[in-house]
């Protein structure tokens, strides 16, 4: 007998949910969940919200605490051995397991700048991080967020709303230009403008200075010295997957644990969930899917979970996530991001009530919307049927229209979704090609060939391969090939 039954590794969404089902489920046995925070399982999207404004305390930001589950927090697993089914944690104990699902989320994205180290200067994370910040900043006027996206945007409206002054440098033309598109971006630069924040759009951070030990201002590539008594970076993240990849188990093309679609890794009796789970979304052919969103994270914990019982289930989920800045506006999205060559408004962007339908050769990817809730289910059943909608563009943009009936009338897009089951290591068929990381967060803006290491940088881009600066690298042609060795897309990772 194993001297744990199920054991989690991670406690955060995914690994909460995943524990939390497994009772539910009626699992017999022990449940451990190991987490390397010092905090009980905690809700992290407050970090950038509430928390950090000081409106929610520790206790309000706690997930339900776990009914008949042992909750190891800080304690790291150190090593998993596959083999013989054991784990090594960082109090010296190595125990036998039986099934494992992998929760172990994402790290932050470290630029690497002169004067990062320098007192000030901080990336946000976890509730600890968000503490540390709402303590540095209490005398701190003058703020400098660097990203164009969730993080920064967040923080920035919620800073301000406080009373800080920021500033927000970016790489985008607007934020979340890379993850909304053009007419989203257009609406958030007018918010974030009007509501007093300063932005300062396709440039970025090249040095923070200051004469002591603390910043005192941030340089940027076009030449501004931007005062600064504190810094916050949100320059995306990557997928903490050190434990998946020192126990042998398979990553996929964005660097993510690879799973099929009852997210089942390479090895049996091992999951994966949440932030590091690539998984053969089968609502797209077995298209592979990296997401990192909350809800994600807890919808993927429970389908594990039914794996893990003996239940497994395609994790069928059609992703959502959500935003909010300050009490400005309140963003959600249903989808599966990547690219669109059309986008229909239905609404007023005026009147901050509109929806965003992301189309790609006629197809819906996506949905967002801010102020019209009640468009979001029905986007969810047209992003499930996958019709075809490109000869109802003036229906969809129509604000009464019934998109009930729409989502009848349009052309179901015919594909074989096939099964596909990664844990035995063999598949029978090759796994599909990999779509763009969707993050909560901007997605990696390098990546490393894993073959020689070159590292392609999408700011730089690929001139002398007819690669131009800033290309996504999503967007890199097929044939595109390492410039150094040759290596091609699919051997490149996030870095
Ligand atoms: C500030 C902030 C705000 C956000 N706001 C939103 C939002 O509004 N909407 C939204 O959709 N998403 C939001 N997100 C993203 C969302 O929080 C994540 O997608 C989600 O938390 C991922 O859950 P996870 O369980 O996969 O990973 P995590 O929440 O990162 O949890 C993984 C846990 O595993 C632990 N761990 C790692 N390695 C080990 C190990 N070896 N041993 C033990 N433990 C280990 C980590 O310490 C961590 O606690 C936000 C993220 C941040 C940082």
């Amino acid at each position: 007998m194993p001297e744990i039954d199920f054991l989690v590794v991670g406690g955060g969404a995914a690994g909460w949910s995943c524990a939390t089902t497994l009772r539910q489920l009626g699992a017999e046995g022990s449940v451990v969940l190991v987490g390397r925070e010092l905090d009980a399982p905690y809700d992290r999207t407050l970090c950038s919200k509430s928390y950090l404004a000081g409106t929610a305390a520790d206790a309000d930001a706690l997930l339900a605490p776990l009914q008949d589950i042992e909750l190891l927090t800080a304690t790291s697993v150190m090593g998993l051995d596959l083999g013989d089914r054991t784990v090594r944690l960082s109090d010296k104990r190595t125990l036998s397991f039986g099934q494992v699902c992998l929760a172990t989320g994402a790290n932050v994205r470290r630029l690497q700048l002169a004067g990062g180290g320098l007192e000030g200067v901080h990336y946000l994370r976890t509730l600890r991080n968000a503490a540390a910040i709402r303590k540095d900043l209490a005398d701190a006027e003058r703020i400098v967020l660097v990203g164009g996206s969730y993080i920064a945007a967040e923080v920035a409206a919620t800073l301000t709303s406080l009373g800080r002054r920021c500033t927000l440098v970016m790489q985008e033309a607007a934020p979340f230009e890379r993850t909304l598109g053009p007419t989203a971006a257009a609406f958030f630069q007018q918010l974030l403008d009007a509501n007093g924040i300063t932005l300062h759009p396709q440039d970025e951070v090249v040095r923070l200075e200051g004469p002591g030990d603390r910043v005192t201002s941030v340089v940027t590539a076009r030449g501004r010295r931007l005062p600064a008594d504190a810094v916050i970076i949100g320059a995306g993240v990557m997928p903490d997957v050190s434990v998946a990849k020192r126990a042998g188990l398979a990553l996929g093309p964005t660097g993510g644990v690879l799973v099929d679609e009852c997210l089942r890794a390479s090895v049996p009796g091992v999951f994966a969930a949440g932030d590091i789970c690539e998984y053969a979304d089968p609502l797209r052919g077995r298209q592979l899917r990296r997401v990192e969103h909350w809800d994600v994270a807890i919808q993927q914990g429970r389908t594990a979970a039914r794996g893990m019982v003996g239940e497994p289930t395609p994790h069928d989920a059609v992703p959502y996530f959500f935003s909010d800045l300050a009490d400005w506006a309140s963003l959600e999205y249903v989808g599966f991001g990547g690219t669109a060559d059309t986008e229909v408004v239905r609404g007023s962007i005026a009147d901050s009530a509109f929806s965003v339908f992301y189309l790609q050769d006629g197809r819906l990817s996506g949905t967002l919307t801010i102020g019209r809730g009640e468009d979001l289910d029905h986007a969810r059943a047209l992003l499930r049927d996958g019709g075809d909608l490109s000869t109802f563009t003036a229906e969809l943009a129509e604000p009464d229209h019934d998109l009930r009936a729409l989502a009848k009338e349009a052309r179901p897009v015919s594909e074989s979704i096939k099964v596909v089951q990664v844990a035995s290591g063999v598949s029978a068929d090759p796994l599909p090609p990999a779509s763009p990381v969707e993050s909560y967060g901007q997605a990696p803006q390098q990546w490393i060939c894993e073959n020689c290491g070159f590292i392609f940088d999408v700011a730089e881009g690929d001139p002398d391969g007819g690669v131009a600066p800033g290309t996504a690298f999503a967007d890199l042609p097929d044939d595109w090939v390492c410039p150094v060795c040759g290596a091609t897309k699919s051997q490149f990772g996030p870095y």
